[in-house]
């Protein structure tokens, strides 16, 4: 039996109604209204299924499908929470998937060999609290109690409060951190959100490694004056060290680092920001990605370099500073090949690929085998209200989800 595209398609157009934004994209943060419409809508799916829900004092849902054994249970999910004005397939695809996978084996009356575990992590976007997966992060016991007194929201409203208005028990997340060994793989699927897979024709990526990051801080002072007045030989002008550091970063991600750097310059302060006055201070920042540490450090190593010379020779006050950064995490060379061959025997046009957006999947991955499939987005347009996913890529990637799952749940000969 194979999965049914309709079944996928009509489950999404129903949640997908759940939005804050109607006609402005998709709005649907985690503890909202719309959140508590879907999540109520796909648990009811799930116990259709005969599935048991435990939510945890997060919010993350966890149902547990096919037996009441102590085997580790495959994992597979993503999450339903949006960015403002977001699309539609982003997390809730892997979601649908997921739960379509669990129906199939049901369809299918499946004997396996580990249970089937659907969850839905809460608040991957980190759309409240500005933390990305924070549901995944609690979890896996990397946010602590204290740490969610003390993140807030817009509305100075701690992750603590939200979570305990929401109905959670949020008292209880300690126990709630998944232990080594209670799941054996985890595997989501989820869109590209970038150009690859549909630049190279192919309806699935495997991904291999999820990309680590570093975000600095960088700020060049000079002296403020007259734009008029002012010679340029008697200048100290930190827009001008800006730009060629910034040139600088372009060229060190381009052409000294590695082909999988990527390096961006996304925002930038200046003051007092006036047409006719040099600036008194620049401020900007530099997100730097690799699934490889040495791509980063070359970036970094050449920019601090750089940042040095430039400031001597303008005569400005310079700092660079770390403030964020994530390590690469490397999925699981067997989940992996299991599924490069199910690809393979399927026929569908796959490849591999690095993931450069973080996934609740990298937070397991310390705990678990991750695997994670992506299905092209069209234009390689994500967080936005135009993301697209094709239906044949849908199917071709919850088909892949299927058969992975069955590769690693299913009893392959039945004792006589
Ligand atoms: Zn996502």
């Amino acid at each position: 039996m194979d999965i049914s595209i309709e079944r996928i398609s009509s489950d999404l157009e129903n949640v997908v109604r759940f939005n804050q934004t109607p006609g402005n994209g998709c709005t649907r943060f985690s503890y909202s209204k719309e959140d508590r419409q879907a999540r109520d809508y796909i648990m009811e799916l799930m116990s259709g299924l005969g599935m048991s829900i435990n939510v945890d004092g997060v919010g993350n849902i966890r149902a547990r499908f096919g037996m009441e054994s102590e085997s580790p249970a495959i994992m597979i999910g993503s999450h339903i929470d949006t960015v403002e004005n977001g699309g539609k397939y982003d997390g809730l695809i892997g979601v649908l998937a997921a739960l379509e996978t669990i129906r199939v084996l049901k369809e299918e009356k499946a004997v396996l060999d580990h249970p089937i575990e659907l969850i839905i992590f809460a608040e991957e976007e980190g759309s409240n609290f500005g933390v990305t997966m924070l549901g995944s992060k609690v979890l896996t016991g990397k946010l602590t109690i204290d740490e969610l007194k003390s993140l807030k929201n817009k509305n100075g409203i701690s992750a603590y409060e939200v979570c305990k208005n929401f109905n959670l028990n949020i008292e209880g997340i300690e126990k709630d951190v998944i232990k080594k060994g209670e799941v054996l793989s985890m595997i989501e699927l989820h869109i590209e959100q970038g150009a690859v897979l549909e630049t190279e024709k192919k309806s699935i990526g495997i991904v291999q490694a999820i990309t680590g990051m570093k975000t600095f801080k960088v700020t060049l002072e000079g002296d403020s004056n007259h734009a008029g007045t002012t010679p340029m030989n008697l200048r100290a002008d930190p827009m001008a060290g800006a730009a060629k550091v910034i040139a600088s970063i372009q060229h060190a991600a381009r052409n000294l680092a590695l082909p999988t750097t990527t390096a961006t310059v996304g925002r930038l302060f200046c003051t007092p920001n006036m047409a006719n006055v040099i600036p008194k201070k620049v401020e900007f920042y530099i997100d730097i990605r690799d699934v490889e540490p040495e791509g980063i450090k070359r970036v970094v190593d050449y920019i601090t370099e750089r940042l040095c010379e430039v400031s001597k020779e303008d005569c400005l006050k310079s700092r660079i500073e770390l403030i964020g950064k994530s390590s690469s995490v490397k999925l699981s060379s067997s989940v992996i090949s299991l599924m490069e061959q199910a690809a393979a025997e399927s026929g569908a046009p796959y490849m591999k690929i690095n993931s450069g957006a973080v996934h609740d999947s990298a937070m397991m991955a310390d705990v678990t085998d991750v695997g994670m499939i992506f299905i092209p987005s069209i234009g390689g347009k994500s967080h936005c209200p135009e993301e697209y996913s094709r239906v044949e890529d849908i199917k071709a990637g919850c088909s892949l989800l299927l058969k992975t799952v069955k590769s690693l749940a299913v009893r392959k000969s039945i004792e006589i």
